[in-house]
């Protein structure tokens, strides 16, 4: 009996928390557009980090994200920043090298999913 009083008490607690994260959390629209001009407009959080692209809600392309009336300058690598794991590899190794290793991961994974499905 007792134990049923608690939980309604904190489904309650829960919502009201909820309502004022609503009414408190800051939100601003983001405009996106694809190559094609089309325009995807996105509401977040203040707080959240912002994707720089977005697939276009018309067309499915990738749509980049506008700031200032222009698009923002992807992310691109340059010295600045630091270096994805696959660019490091793509330094030390060439693209046939890299597919080479590929190929042979996938076979690992084949053979694995193989043997996988003969248990069973
Ligand atoms: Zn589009």
């Amino acid at each position: 009996m007792s134990q049923s009083t608690m939980r309604g008490m904190r489904l309650g607690a829960q919502s009201l928390e909820a309502t004022s994260g609503i009414v408190f959390s800051e939100r601003s629209d983001y405009t996106y557009i694809c190559a094609k001009g089309h325009e995807t407009v996105l509401t977040f959080a203040a707080e959240a980090e912002l994707p720089q692209t977005w697939q276009c809600k018309a067309c499915s392309a990738a749509a980049t994200l506008q700031e200032g009336g222009k698009s923002v300058i992807l992310e691109e690598t340059d010295d600045k920043g630091p270096r994805t794991h696959w660019e490091m590899i793509l330094e030390r190794r060439t693209r046939e090298e890299l597919e080479e290793i590929l190929a042979e991961r996938l076979e690992i994974i084949r053979a694995r999913r193989a043997s996988a499905k003969g248990e069973a």
